[in-house]
């Protein structure tokens, strides 16, 4: 068990938190990045980004993150693999224990735990988790080769995942629970352009169905009720891919924060700042209506500007 102390301790390694890393690393802050269980973030389990800027060509997600990190550890950065379990925000000294029981302390504390995706919470989603629903088609996809594939959602990415499975499959289905999808129109007219995708409007899904024991024959199918009609039917398919967004990695911080009703962290309009001097948010877990990379790196740099003055201010009147 190990105390490790900084003056900047960033919760999460997302393009928020790097991008608070590197600027915290350039104001001599040495910053510290507890990693988490998805080091890198969400951009992690995508491919091809093309509406990061400076870049003329399609990058890939897992690439962009690992030159963020490289520049962040190449300025000053320590990245920590480790997962915040607990925090004490009670100040001047934050302090954060990761699982195997270290603890971290810090004069500034800048929270960039991101989001995770959501599941239905339906039958069989469990059960069939791995084994044919999955929350990541850029990850599983391939597991599908040749096979029928469903996606349930209606947003981008939703709208991503069914175009990326088309590299794998010749028969998709997007499954969405209103008549009109809320993706970008540049992806929704790719998508209906796509004649390897179906979709399918009005439809929730009651259940998925099959056989999940080891050796047994997998997914086989996903049972729909019509949201208008409320008319049943089974969409046969081997592989179904749940991308209906993602929940905020807020619950270490309740009681001790303040938050949304979807569990946002509330900050200061048009600032990072928490309730608390000297605690910031940024990126996704503070963000329910932009959710890009660019912008979860644009509240980082932020974040870490304003610890940084918040910093020279305790100085000055210290
Ligand atoms: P995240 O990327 O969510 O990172 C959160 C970090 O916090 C992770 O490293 C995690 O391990 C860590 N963490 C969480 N809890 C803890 C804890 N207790 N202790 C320690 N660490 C913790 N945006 C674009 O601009 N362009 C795109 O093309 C694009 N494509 C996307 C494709 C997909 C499939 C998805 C899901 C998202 C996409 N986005 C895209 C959105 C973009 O990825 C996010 O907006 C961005 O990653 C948010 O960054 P973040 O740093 O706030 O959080
Ligand atoms: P999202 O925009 O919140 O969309 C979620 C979709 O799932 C919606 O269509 C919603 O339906 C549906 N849904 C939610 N709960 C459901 C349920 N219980 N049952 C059935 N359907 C359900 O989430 P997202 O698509 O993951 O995108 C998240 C953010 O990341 C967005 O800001 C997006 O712009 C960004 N992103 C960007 C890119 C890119 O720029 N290329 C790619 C991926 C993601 P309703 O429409 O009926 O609410």
């Amino acid at each position: 068990m190990t105390t490790h102390r900084t003056r900047m301790l960033i919760i999460g390694s997302g393009p928020a938190g790097l991008t608070a890393a590197i600027y915290g690393a350039r104001a001599g802050l040495a910053p510290i990045v507890v990693q988490g269980l998805q080091p890198g973030g969400q951009l992690t389990i995508t491919t091809d980004v093309e509406n990061y800027p400076g870049f003329r060509e399609v990058i890939q997600g897992p690439w962009l993150v690992q030159e963020m990190q490289a520049q962040a550890e190449h300025v000053g950065t320590r990245m920590c693999w480790d997962t915040i379990t607990a925090v004490d925000l009670a100040g001047p000294v934050f302090r954060a224990v990761g699982d195997g029981g270290d603890v971290y302390e810090s004069e500034t504390l800048v929270i960039a735990t991101g989001a995770q995706a959501k599941w239905l919470g339906v039958t069989g989603e469990q059960e069939f988790s791995g084994r044919g629903v999955s929350a990541c088609a850029t990850c599983d996809g391939f597991f599908y080769r040749g096979k029928k594939v469903v996606v349930i959602g209606g947003g981008n990415t939703a709208v991503e995942e069914a175009l990326y499975l088309t590299n794998h499959s010749d028969d998709v289905t997007l499954i969405h629970r209103r008549d009109a999808l809320r993706a970008e129109k540049i992806l929704q007219e790719r998508l209906f352009a796509n004649p390897k995708i179906k979709l399918l409007w009005n439809k929730a899904v009651e259940r998925f169905e099959g056989d999940a024991a080891i050796g047994g024959a997998g997914l086989t199918g996903v049972a729909l009720v019509d949201t208008v009609t409320g008319a049943k039917s089974v969409e046969p398919a081997q592989g179904a891919f749940v991308a209906i967004g993602h929940a905020p990695a807020t619950e270490l911080f309740r009681g001790k924060l303040a938050m949304d009703e979807n569990g946002y962290l509330l900050v200061e309009p048009g600032t990072p700042k928490t309730a608390i001097p000297g605690v910031f948010a940024c990126g996704d877990v503070m963000d329910h209506v932009y959710r890009q990379a660019v912008t979860a790196a644009g509240t980082g740099c932020m974040a870490a500007l304003d610890a940084e003055r918040y910093l020279a201010a305790r100085k000055t009147s210290g």
